[in-house]
């Protein structure tokens, strides 16, 4: 089923309701999306002659154009290939020639970026508000294109934290599936509820327009077309029932931000996509109330691995609940979730090993990557690359990817219940653990710590809560950590400016 078919919907029966607003004005009904939705499509077929499966990128900040243009490509029958705007030109350039897409649609200024490194199977580089652009909605609309099921919808890039990022297939089924269990699970969504999409659209957020499309959701863009917390409170305080999707660290700014909103205007503020520290959560929790709900994922299976739900997050009387915040919850319905050794034999609850999932909202496999496929997708299953282990109630909790585990004196270390530890300094704003290596240990454990709390202070946290040789052998203070345009921290790039560092001493 073609998930553009959801539009339509929305759009023949609720023309007048809102569906997309730039902060505080609505800007299109669905019936006006609707519409756009079909004369882009009209354009792609009839004008730039494409076929079904043919790819069509989207370069480009949050905007409500992005809604129409996901949606033309869809009811054309094309997959989307949406790229974060704020990549390189060459990155950007990287994904156009290995999805094969046939016409891109840029922000302006991602345009120029991306103008000498389009690859030659690029016919068209259309930037958005352009005459050309404007001229594309004045073609006469089509019909919604059939699609299977099975048939490819968006090419995922993951975000590449290491090498050269894949392009996960997601079919318009893991679509659907995804978007069910957001609603059914996490955040149900009733007409005129709104979403906030101040994380890029070609990611997370853009996972959860599709659910409230269907429910008749409006989809609020920010002017800024980011995150900036002063906004992000301004359209709080105007849009009654919004909810939120950001990375942990965007929710710690919006809880260190000065400014306030009308908490009881939020509906909920998920967050995924790299681990939120127990800390943090309770910084969270105090500032925004019982309103955050937390989805663990990736690309590969679209946001949706496991969940932990508002009422788990804020019930403090369970005598579980701090080690609940510290999970990331039980699996969705939707998935099967098991915990492998390196021969993917399941281990036993309580011990820790790979996370594999198996469902049907799992991708397909990777674009032009068959390599990648059949190693990802072995046995049936897809395998994370995240290692975490069970408890005896089903909640599942992440250690660390397999390659940020710390080996020091034979033993293992995983950074994040360091990390955890060290963020209880009240002075300890950001921190990042990785290992060094060590001609006696191994691997030494060494923490980058944003913020100036006494070394003296930070072993003695250490030593009250977590065995003696995981405390950290050095401390790094640094200005910030450095983080991809999702806000992940990269470790990679830490342990490399960790070894210059260590060839040549700063004083
Ligand atoms: P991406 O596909 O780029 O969204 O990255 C997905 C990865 O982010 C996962 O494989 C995890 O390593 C990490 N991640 C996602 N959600 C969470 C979460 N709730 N807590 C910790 N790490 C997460």
């Amino acid at each position: 089923m073609n998930s553009a078919l959801w539009l339509l919907r929305s759009g023949l029966s609720h023309p007048a309701m809102p569906a997309a607003a730039s902060g505080t004005r609505v800007v299109m009904t669905y019936g006006q999306l609707a519409s756009r939705a079909a004369r882009i499509a009209g354009a792609l077929i009839n004008k730039f002659k494409l076929k079904p499966g043919d790819r069509v990128a989207i370069a480009a900040k949050n905007s409500p154009d992005y809604l129409a243009l996901l949606y033309g490509i869809w009811h054309a029958g094309c997959a989307a290939v949406p790229a974060n705007s704020k990549l390189h030109g060459a990155e950007l350039g990287y994904i156009l020639e290995h999805s094969g897409a046939r016409v891109c649609f840029a922000s302006p200024g991602t345009d120029s970026e991306i103008a000498p490194h389009a690859p030659k199977s690029l016919e068209r580089l259309i930037t958005i508000g352009s005459a050309e652009y404007e001229e594309l909605f004045t073609s006469d609309s089509v019909d919604v294109a059939p699609r299977a099921g099975s048939d490819l919808a968006w090419l995922f890039y993951t975000s590449g934290t290491t090498g050269k990022p894949k392009g996960a297939m997601l079919t318009h089924r893991n679509l659907s599936i995804a978007s069910y269990a957001y609603g059914s699970e996490v955040d149900p969504v009733s007409p005129g509820d709104a979403i906030l999409h101040a994380a890029p659209m070609s990611h997370g957020s853009g996972l959860y327009i599709m659910q409230h499309v269907a429910r008749l959701g409006v989809q609020v863009i920010p002017e800024s077309g980011g995150f900036e917390p002063d906004e992000v409170f301004a359209l709080f305080n105007h849009w009654p029932r919004m909810s939120l999707f950001a990375a942990p660290t965007m929710i710690k700014r919006l809880v260190e931000a000065p400014g306030d909103c009308n908490v009881d205007n939020i509906r909920t503020i998920i967050w995924g996509g790299a681990p939120m520290y127990v800390e943090d959560c309770l910084r969270a929790l105090d500032r925004f109330g019982p309103r955050l709900a937390q989805i663990y994922g990736q690309g590969e299976s679209p946001m949706t691995i496991t969940t932990l739900t508002k009422q788990e997050i804020a019930d403090r009387d369970h005598p579980r609940w701090r080690e609940r915040l510290a999970s990331c919850g039980r699996p969705y319905v939707c998935v099967e979730v098991i915990v492998t050794d390196a021969d993917d034999n399941p281990v036993a609850t309580g011990e820790t090993g790979e996370i594999l999932v198996r469902g049907d909202v799992i991708m397909a496999g990777y674009w032009r990557n068959d390599e990648a496929t059949k190693a990802s997708l072995r046995g049936g299953y897809l395998h994370t690359g995240d290692v975490g282990a069970f408890d005896a109630e089903g909640y599942l909790t992440l250690k660390d990817r397999s390659k940020d585990l710390i080996i020091s004196g034979g033993s293992n270390i995983y950074p994040r219940e360091v990390e955890e530890v060290l963020l209880t300094h009240p002075a300890v704003r950001e921190v990042s653990v990785i290992g060094r290596p060590d001609a006696d240990w191994g691997e030494a454990v060494v923490a980058y710590v944003v913020g100036q709390a006494p070394r003296a202070e930070l072993d003695a946290l250490c030593l009250s809560h977590i065995a003696r040789f995981k405390r950290p052998k050095d401390y790094v203070f640094v200005d910030a950590l450095p983080k991809n345009n999702y806000g992940k921290i990269l470790k990679t790039e830490l342990r490399a400016q960790d070894a210059r560092r260590v060839k040549s001493p700063t004083p």
